[in-house]
C-alpha cells in the first residue's frame, strides 16, 4: 500500500528541498520528503567547505521562512574586486552605504533549514532512496531501495544537479563540463581582509579569497582537473605559501585552518523545469558554476516562485501553475545560467588574444562607474 498523506512528496532534503518544504508547510500544504541520508548527518551536516554568498532578496527570502535567524556566523561582504593576470588594477564592487551580501557556510543552511522544517508539521523520511518513479492520472508514484512506495499528487526533484529523479521522469539535461575542479580550504591571515571578496583570473588557474567571520578567509582554487590530486596532497605549509603568493600577499601570512574539499565543475541545465504532476527545484533544475554564487541564490528564487503559485485548497499537481512556475523560473535563470558560462569561459582561456580581451573588458568596466552601479544593483536588488 502507498503511503499518501501528504499533498506534494519532495525527493531531496538539502538546502532546497527543506527550504521548499518550510515554504509550502507555510502556504497550508501537507509535506513529505525522502532523503537517502540517515537523520544524524541531516541534523548536524557535516563540513562540505562551501561558505554561500547571499544576495539581500535571499537574505528576505530565508528571514520569511525563518531560517536567516537561525544562522549564527554571518560574514558581511562589503566589497569585491576582480582582476585578471596582466592587469594593473583590480575591478571594484561596492554599495554605497551597505553589505554586497553575506557569506555563510552551507552547513549552517542546511541545519537551519533541517531545523526549520522539524519544528513545522513536514514528515521527514530518512534514509529513503528514491529509485523508482511512475506517474499515474492523479498522483505520482515514487519507490525507494526498501521497497516502499510513496504518492503524492505532486513530486518535486530536489536531490542534486545530478538528480536521479530527474533522469527517473525523464527529464533530459545539458551538462557542461569545464574539465576544471574547485579546491576550497579555509584559511587564517594576518592582515583583515575587511569583507573583501577577491576574485583573481590568472593564468592556467583562478583564485577567490571569500571573507569568514574573523581573520580567516576561504580559499576557492580552480585548477585543471590533471593538477588537483597534487593540489589535495601538497602539505599544508605549501598550500598556503602558494595561496599567499598566489593572493600577492594581500593578506599577509597564511595558515590552513581546516579541512580541503574539492569539487567537480559541472553545470547543469534541465531541459524542463515542470511536467504533468512534478517539478523540478535547487541544483536539480539548474546547477550553477560556483564564480557568480549563485547557484542557492537561484534555488530560493525557484522555491518562492513555485511555491507562491501552489494553493492548499487545490490540486497541487495542475499543470497550468506548474507551468507558470517553470515559465517564470527559466526567465529568471536563463541570463545568469547563460552568462555565468560565457564568464569563466572569457576568464578561462589562456590563449593571447583572449587574455588581452579580458585584460581590456577589466579596463574598460573599470572606467565605465555606471556599469559597475549596475552591476552591484543587480547584485544588492537581486
Ligand atoms: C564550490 C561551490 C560553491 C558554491 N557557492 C555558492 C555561493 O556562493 N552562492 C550560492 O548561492 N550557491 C553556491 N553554490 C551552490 C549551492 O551550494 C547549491 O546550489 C545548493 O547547495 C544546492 O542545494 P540542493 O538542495 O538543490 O542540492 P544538494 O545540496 O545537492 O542536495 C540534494 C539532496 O538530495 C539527496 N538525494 C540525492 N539523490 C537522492 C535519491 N535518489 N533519493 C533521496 N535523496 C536523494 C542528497 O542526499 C542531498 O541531501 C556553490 C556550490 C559549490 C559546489
Amino acid at each position: 500500500m502507498p503511503l499518501s498523506s501528504a499533498q506534494v512528496l519532495i525527493c531531496g532534503a538539502g538546502p532546497a528541498g527543506l527550504a521548499l518544504a518550510c515554504a509550502l508547510h507555510d502556504r497550508g500544504l501537507t509535506v513529505r520528503v525522502l532523503e537517502q541520508a540517515d537523520e544524524t548527518v541531516l541534523a548536524q551536516p557535516p563540513d562540505d567547505g562551501r561558505e554561500i554568498a547571499l544576495t539581500h532578496r535571499s537574505r528576505r527570502l530565508l528571514q520569511g521562512l525563518g531560517l536567516w535567524q537561525r544562522l549564527v556566523d554571518i560574514a558581511p561582504l562589503r566589497r569585491a574586486s576582480v582582476r585578471s593576470s596582466g592587469t594593473r588594477l583590480p575591478l571594484p564592487f561596492a554599495a554605497a552605504g551597505q553589505d554586497l551580501g553575506w557569506l555563510v557556510s552551507n552547513r549552517q543552511l542546511r541545519a537551519a533549514a533541517w531545523q526549520g522544517a522539524r519544528e513545522r508539521d513536514v514528515t521527514l523520511c530518512c534514509g529513503r532512496r528514491v529509485v523508482g518513479f511512475e506517474r499515474g492520472t492523479l498522483a505520482v508514484r515514487l519507490t525507494t531501495s526498501g521497497g516502499e512506495v510513496h504518492e503524492a499528487p505532486l513530486v518535486v526533484a530536489a536531490d542534486s544537479r545530478f538528480s536521479p529523479l530527474r533522469r527517473l521522469a525523464g527529464i533530459g539535461a545539458r551538462y557542461q563540463d569545464f574539465g576544471r575542479s574547485a579546491l576550497l580550504v579555509p584559511l587564517e591571515h594576518e592582515a583583515d581582509h575587511g569583507g573583501l571578496a577577491q576574485e583573481c583570473f590568472l593564468e592556467g588557474h583562478t583564485l577567490a579569497l571569500l571573507p569568514m567571520t574573523g581573520r580567516r578567509s576561504s580559499a576557492v582554487w580552480t585548477v585543471a582537473n590533471a593538477d588537483l590530486p597534487g593540489l589535495m596532497a601538497m602539505g599544508d605549509d605549501r598550500l598556503a605559501a602558494a595561496i599567499e603568493a598566489a593572493a600577492e600577499g594581500r593578506l599577509g601570512p597564511m595558515r590552513v585552518a581546516g579541512a580541503r574539499h574539492a569539487y567537480p565543475l559541472v553545470a547543469v541545465w534541465a531541459e524542463r523545469f515542470a511536467a504533468p504532476r512534478f517539478a523540478l527545484i535547487g541544483d536539480a533544475a539548474v546547477g550553477m558554476h560556483p564564480v557568480t554564487a549563485h547557484g542557492y541564490n537561484l534555488g530560493l528564487y525557484g522555491i518562492e516562485a513555485l511555491s507562491r503559485r501552489l494553493d492548499a485548497a487545490r490540486d497541487p499537481g495542475e499543470l497550468g501553475p506548474l507551468m507558470a512556475y517553470e515559465a517564470e523560473q527559466r526567465r529568471a535563470a536563463g541570463p545568469l545560467y547563460a552568462g555565468t558560462n560565457a564568464l569563466v569561459r572569457l576568464f578561462t582561456d589562456d590563449r593571447a588574444p583572449v587574455l588581452a580581451l579580458r585584460r581590456a573588458v577589466i579596463d574598460v568596466a573599470r572606467r565605465l562607474p555606471p556599469l559597475r552601479a549596475a552591476i552591484t544593483r543587480r547584485l544588492v536588488d537581486a
